[in-house]
């Protein structure tokens, strides 16, 4: 594995392959399973894999958590190559802006909600990085966890509304034994909290058992996940939310694909957590769009 600072450098390395398929995982780093299992799939799916990893200054408001966010290159060096990744892209912030950027990228649709709706401004920094990191790859597949759904339906409608030539893929959430789906951030969590952390899973589980009863009314099934963190976590609910899936609309019932999405504030760290069912009610665990 090579290990890429310079965006030319990694243009010209991409030049090399016009006829090989690219696959793309990007990621902040401190990687974990979760990221793993986007390369493993990318890795059967591509002729070259390149991950990148870069904290993107411009997704992160302020007072959250950018000069604080896990990082370890050497961990995650090692973990990337293990796992078969071809380059790790790993510029720093000056090598990605080192201008004040003249252009400003916003987002219009699908923010006022889940997360979008408490980062003002996520999103958008989220898209920029993005079109960068797509121009300077130019891979034939990107993917991306469906645990940051509304990532993925933002990316979704970048990929859409800027025609990029690129196949977007969603994968399926990788959880913890108890449950709790992986993320670098979950090293901010106290025992006890850890211990509360997988009522959120328990909570869209219990979902989907409502769905499976025939239970289809949103503001029932909003209502009983709700009151199922509030029992289970000493967290704050930050939202449970169900919506139609990828466009994020507020839905009375589940009469076409939804997503109900959760998030819990505990002291040091935000956890978010999903399910996406489809109109039977059927858990959907991949996503596909393009190519
Ligand atoms: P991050 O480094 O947190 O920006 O995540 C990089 C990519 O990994 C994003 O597409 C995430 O959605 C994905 N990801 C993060 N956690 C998980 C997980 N537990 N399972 C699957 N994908 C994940």
């Amino acid at each position: 594995m090579e290990i890429i600072r310079s965006i030319s450098v990694m243009q010209k390395i991409k030049r090399k392959y016009p006829h090989l398929n690219i696959g793309f995982v990007p990621t902040m780093g401190y990687l974990h399973a979760g990221h793993l299992s986007l390369v493993k799939q990318a890795k059967k799916e591509n002729d070259i894999l390149i991950m990148s990893i870069f904290v993107n200054p411009l997704q992160f408001g302020p007072g959250e958590d950018f000069d604080t966010y896990p990082r370890d290159e050497k961990r995650d060096s090692s973990l990337a190559e293990e796992a078969g990744v071809d380059y790790l892209f790993y510029p720093d912030v000056n090598e990605m802006y080192p201008n004040d950027i003249v252009i400003e990228m916003k987002m219009k649709d699908r923010i006022d909600v889940l997360c979008g709706a408490s980062r003002p401004g996520h999103f958008d920094g989220v898209i920029t990085v993005l079109t960068k990191l797509f121009h300077i790859i130019q891979p034939t597949k990107a993917y991306f966890g469906l645990k940051d759904a509304q990532q993925l339906a933002v990316i979704d409608s970048l990929i859409t509304d800027l025609n990029f030539p690129i196949t977007l893929i969603g994968v399926s959430t990788k959880r913890e034994a108890d449950g709790l789906a992986m993320s670098s951030r979950n090293v901010y969590l106290s025992d006890q909290e850890r211990q509360e952390a997988k009522s959120l899973y328990e909570a869209l589980n219990l979902a989907t058992e409502l769905i499976n009863d025939g239970i289809l009314e949103s503001r029932t099934i909003i209502a009983k996940v709700k009151e199922y963190l509030m029992t289970h976590t000493t967290g704050k609910i930050d939202y449970v939310s169900l919506l139609s899936y990828p466009n994020l609309k507020h839905v009375e019932k589940i009469d076409q694909q939804v997503i109900i999405a959760v998030a819990v504030y505990f002291k040091r760290a935000r956890l978010i957590d999903n399910i996406i069912v489809n109109e039977q009610g059927k858990i959907i665990e991949s996503f596909r769009q393009g190519g």
